[in-house]
C-alpha cells in the first residue's frame, strides 16, 4: 500500500493553507474535505477582516480560491470523510486513517484540520423542529424567510452578524441575549444596536420553541424579573457557538475538557509524533480565517521537520 508523506483531514482555511505549504515542500499531501467542504466560512457572507483583500470577499469565494492554489501546487484533494484514525505511537510509524467506504489510507504524518461545528440549545422543541425552522446558519437559510419575523439566540460576534445579515432580508428580527451584555466586539455591537428593525433582548432565554410541524413562535423568559413573553416567528437561527469536531480522535490524542485538541508549546504537535492539529479544531481563544491558516502553514512546516527528523535518525 502507497505510503503518503502527509494526509491532511479537512478543508477550511487551516487545512489548505497547510495543504499549499506541503504541496510546495513536495510532501505530496491528499486533503479530505470532510462533510462541508470548504469548512465554516462557506456559510459566511463577507469577510473583511483577513489581510490582502482590501474591498473584502465572500466566504466561499475565498474558499474556491484557496483550494484552487493548493491544487496548483499539485495537492490531491478529495471530496469525503475520514471516519476513523489509529495513530502509531512510535516515531517513524506510519498512521492509518479509513474514509467513510472503509478505504483504508497510511499515512507518515497527518494534519488535523477538522473545525467546529454549531452548538445547539438541546431543548427538546429546538431539536423536533431543526430543519422545520430552527436553523444554526442564517447566510445558508435566511433566504426563505424574506419578509418575515424571525429571531436569533447568543451574543457573540456570529449572532451579531447573522442578526444583521438577517435584518437586511426579514421584516424583523427578535435578538436574544441570556446575558445583561453581549460577548461581541464593540464594532459589531454597533452595527446591532444601529439596526432599526432588530429587537435586542437582554436577560432573555428561550423556554420553548412554539409549533408541531414548522416554527410559528418562541416562549421566553427574562431570567432576572421573571417574566414570560411569547413573540410569533417562522424562524429561529441559533448562534451560541461551537464545538470542536474531535470525536475520532477521542482516546488517541489530548484534548482539554470541551474536546479541542492540545498541541504543544508554540508548535502544531499532538501528543502523537507525526500528528499535527490545525485551526479551529486545536483554538478556542481566536478562531478567525487568518489565524486558522497561521497554524495551516505552522503544521506543514512541522510535519516537513518531523519528516526531516525521521530521515536522519533511519540513516544514523
Ligand atoms: P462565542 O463563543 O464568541 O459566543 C457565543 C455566544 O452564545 C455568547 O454570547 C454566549 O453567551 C451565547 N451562548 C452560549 N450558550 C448559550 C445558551 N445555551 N443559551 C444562550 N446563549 C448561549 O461564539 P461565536 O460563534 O459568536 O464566535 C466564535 C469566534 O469567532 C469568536 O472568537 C468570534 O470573535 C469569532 N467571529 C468573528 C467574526 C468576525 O470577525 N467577522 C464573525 C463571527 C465570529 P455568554 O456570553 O453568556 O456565554
Amino acid at each position: 500500500m502507497k505510503i503518503l508523506k502527509t494526509l491532511i483531514i479537512g478543508s477550511g482555511p487551516a487545512g489548505y493553507t497547510a495543504a499549499i505549504y506541503a504541496a510546495r515542500a513536495d510532501l505530496n499531501p491528499v486533503l479530505y474535505t470532510g462533510m462541508e467542504p470548504g469548512g465554516q466560512l462557506t456559510t459566511t457572507t463577507e469577510v473583511d477582516n483577513f489581510p490582502g483583500y482590501p474591498e473584502g470577499v465572500d466566504g466561499p469565494t475565498m474558499m474556491v480560491q484557496l483550494q484552487q492554489q493548493a491544487e496548483r501546487f499539485g495537492t490531491d484533494v478529495r471530496i469525503g470523510f475520514i471516519d476513523k484514525v489509529e495513530f502509531s505511537k512510535d516515531p517513524g510509524e506510519t498512521h492509518k486513517a479509513y474514509t467513510e467506504d472503509g478505504t483504508e489510507l497510511r499515512a507518515s504524518t497527518i494534519i488535523i484540520s477538522t473545525g467546529a461545528t454549531a452548538k445547539y440549545l438541546g431543548l427538546p422543541s429546538e431539536q423536533r423542529l431543526r430543519g422545520g425552522g430552527v436553523s444554526a446558519c442564517a447566510v445558508c437559510d435566511g433566504f426563505f424567510y424574506k419578509g418575515q419575523e424571525v429571531a436569533i439566540v447568543g451574543g457573540g460576534d456570529t449572532a451579531a452578524e447573522e442578526a444583521t445579515y438577517l435584518a437586511k432580508i426579514c421584516s424583523k428580527v427578535t435578538m436574544l441575549v441570556r446575558k445583561d451584555t453581549m460577548r461581541a466586539s464593540k464594532a459589531m455591537q454597533h452595527r446591532v444596536t444601529s439596526t432599526k428593525n432588530i429587537d435586542l433582548r437582554y436577560n432573555t432565554e428561550i423556554d420553548e420553541v412554539l409549533g408541531d410541524q414548522v416554527v410559528e413562535g418562541l416562549r421566553m423568559k427574562n431570567n432576572k424579573s421573571g417574566f414570560t413573553d411569547e413573540i410569533s416567528i417562522t424562524g429561529l437561527f441559533i448562534a451560541i457557538g461551537h464545538k470542536p469536531n474531535t470525536d475520532i480522535f477521542r482516546g488517541q490524542l489530548e484534548m482539554d475538557d470541551s474536546g479541542y485538541l492540545i498541541t504543544k508549546g508554540k508548535t502544531t504537535a499532538t501528543n502523537v509524533p507525526g500528528v499535527f492539529a490545525s485551526g479551529d479544531v486545536q483554538d478556542k481563544e481566536y478562531r478567525q480565517a487568518v489565524t486558522a491558516a497561521g497554524t495551516g502553514c505552522m503544521a506543514a512546516l512541522d510535519a516537513e521537520r518531523y519528516l526531516q527528523n525521521v530521515k536522519e535518525l533511519v540513516k544514523s
